[in-house]
């Protein structure tokens, strides 16, 4: 009898309250004080867990309590009783059992392919098929309204030998905008520098705004105006000659497809969170690289569970080729919730052959940060 023949016996859910140690702005919203996530258990018949994570944004994605309410009410009862190998046939009836909740289905096949891996022996990587690097490049967002103390983080990352940031733009005024870029080209040529406007900009002011961004060469541009502005993306897209890409405006393949017929950006910002799982994850890089466009490795505001899911999937995703921005757990959380930190080296997030995500939480943490109401 295979391994995986099991049925799914447990399902928990813990909401998560995670103290942060600054603030963060980005173009549509502020986090400070702490961030949100669901962490979702699955046990077999034998015993073994395996464990995903809902990393929610309430200006982006959506809410925690949505997140834990599509699991709790709607999703758990399609898993229990179910055979571990029914992964697809189970995450097809999910996106049927309710709508939207993007970040509640990744959670749930991040469990489910954690808990596969751990009963075959093998990391989730080979399960999406095969880790083409487990070295990824690591991107931190520069984001805290306080120059002075992202300019202390940057010191931090050249000591650990990061070389790429991303600076997060648009919620303050644009001479600020324009000063840090200034500043990270005169004090700080190593870096290679993203620029991301979370949607930041109105309509009147973009193009402007965005073609005095260009100026300075970045990398990318990600995001000016508000997702739902397809024709106006496009018009911005064409009027620069640094890459545009997309993030609010394309959440998962279906948005892809619309995006690449409508030509609103040269490349595309990847988030598990936002499409709705590790596979729609890789069906987004894959349309993107099929039509000519970039990928880029993205995150929400997430603990450990999530960055592993996604790391994995980027692994063995080779249309991702822009690196991945996996630092909260390093850089931005007070305490991140494994039991055994992930491995970061020389700037990359470090990828290990162990069966699963290779890593659990501590449970004394979830119980230490559980939001109780
Ligand atoms: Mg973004």
């Amino acid at each position: 009898m295979s391994a995986l023949t099991q049925t799914i016996t447990g399902f928990e859910t813990w909401h998560l309250a995670l103290p942060v140690t600054s603030t963060r702005d980005h173009g549509i919203g502020r986090v400070s004080g702490a961030c949100e996530i669901i962490v979702l258990a699955l046990t077999a018949e034998d015993g073994t867990t395996g464990w995903g994570e809902a990393s929610p944004w309430v200006v982006f994605t959506g809410s925690p309590e949505a997140s834990l309410a599509a699991l709790q009410r709607y999703l758990k009862p399609l898993v229990l009783g179910r055979r571990v190998s029914d992964r697809a046939a189970i995450m097809a009836d999910a996106a049927r059992a309710v709508a939207h909740c993007t970040e509640a289905k990744a959670a749930l096949e991040t469990a489910l392919l954690d808990l596969t891996g751990q009963l075959l022996g093998v990391p989730v990587h080979d399960l999406l098929g095969g880790a083409t690097t487990k070295r990824l490049p690591l991107s931190v967002s520069l984001a805290n309204p306080v120059w002075d103390e992202d300019r202390a983080l940057l010191e931090r990352l050249g000591e650990d030998g990061v070389c790429l940031v991303k600076l997060k733009t648009g919620f303050k005024d644009h001479a600020f905008d324009v000063m840090r870029l200034e500043a990270l080209s005169a004090d700080f040529p190593d870096f290679n520098v993203r620029v991301d406007y979370n949607q930041g900009l109105e309509i009147d002011e973009a193009l402007p705004r965005v073609r005095d961004v260009a100026a300075f060469k970045p990398d990318f541009i990600e995001q000016p105006v508000r997702f739902h502005h397809f024709d106006l993306m496009a018009r911005l897209r064409s009027a620069i000659d640094v890459p545009l890409l997309a993030d609010e405006s394309v959440f998962g393949p279906e948005d892809m497809a619309r995006a690449i017929r409508e030509g609103i950006c040269d490349g595309v910002s990847v988030k598990i969170m936002k499409s709705g799982g590790l596979t729609r994850g890789q069906d987004v890089a894959r349309m993107a690289a099929r039509a000519g466009l970039v990928a880029y490795g993205g995150d929400m505001f997430e603990a450990g569970l999530a960055h592993l899911a996604g790391a994995h999937m980027i692994s063995a995703t080779p249309e991702i080729t822009l690196g991945c921005e996996f630092y909260q757990a390093k850089y931005y959380l007070a305490e991140d919730i494994l039991e055994e930190p992930i491995t970061y080296e020389d700037g990359h997030i470090i990828l290990s052959d162990r069966p699963g995500l290779g890593h659990a939480p501590d449970r004394e943490k979830l119980r230490h940060y559980e939001v109780r109401s």
